[in-house]
């Protein structure tokens, strides 16, 4: 059964922290998707890989993903190689997406910034016949783009509001990852208390920019195509 959206991330828990929103929004309007994380994250400086794994498949439940597979391209180093370029390629045409969701390719993470542009080649490939796997040849609509450290201004805002009470119950679910004050595990960056209420404050930010309570944005070489500038801006803050 093919999804209509395939989000692929470096990492474990990278997905419910850029864009959860918007594939529990999709899903809400008719659309199945599938996550793949590229590492099984055993480099984290909490948790292991095993209980990531299983933390993972509690957030994709949340979140009702069709699928979630973990890739093992290599957590702190992730692998642009031919062969896992081939692994994508099989991968994206086996699930023939329409969307395809992945990290911006530039970002202070390096394993963030070779997925995307991982990703990238590996969705413009797919289509070329002559490069052949076990599935047909097939070219996804068009890849988007969330950022994960790096701010980048965004091409297109989704309304997420219906979706953050979820969306946080996934992100949640990463107990090893995110604060807890019960918890004997060295302090990281993410498992500070304030990690997680930038993150609702960066939803807070893009939802503000398009007259909603939260937002996801996104980056995409070409614009969505909007056939009402009228009411597209509607609701918004006025004067922008
Ligand atoms: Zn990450």
């Amino acid at each position: 059964m093919p999804v209509d959206v395939l989000a692929l991330g470096a990492h474990a828990d990278d997905i419910e922290l850029t864009c959860g929103g918007t594939l529990i929004a999709l899903k809400e309007r008719g659309h199945s998707f599938g996550i793949v994380d590229l590492t099984r994250g055993e480099m984290g400086t909490r948790g292991t890989a095993e209980t990531r794994a299983r933390e993972a498949k509690r957030a994709a439940e949340i979140l009702g993903a069709a699928f979630r597979d973990t890739l093992d391209f290599g957590d702190g180093g992730l692998r642009v190689d031919r062969e896992n370029e081939l692994a994508l390629i099989e991968l994206i045409r086996r699930e023939r997406p329409r969307l395809i969701l992945a990290p911006y390719p530039e970002d202070r993470h390096p394993d963030h910034r070779r997925a995307g542009e991982l990703v990238t080649d590996a969705a413009f490939y797919a289509g070329l016949r002559k490069i052949e796997t076990e599935s047909p040849a097939h070219r996804p609509q068009q890849t988007i783009y969330f950022s994960t450290a790096y701010i980048h201004a965004p091409t297109f805002v989704v309304d997420v509001t219906a979706a953050m009470d979820r969306r946080f119950e996934a992100i949640r679910a990463y107990k090893s990852q995110f604060h807890d004050p019960a918890s004997a595990e060295p302090k990281t960056l993410l498992s500070q208390e304030s990690f997680l209420k930038a993150i609702e404050g960066r939803a807070r930010h893009f939802g503000f920019l398009i007259g909603a309570e939260f937002g996801e944005g996104f980056v995409s070489k070409r614009p969505p195509r909007i056939d009402d500038p009228v009411s597209a801006f509607e609701g918004f803050e006025p004067g922008f």
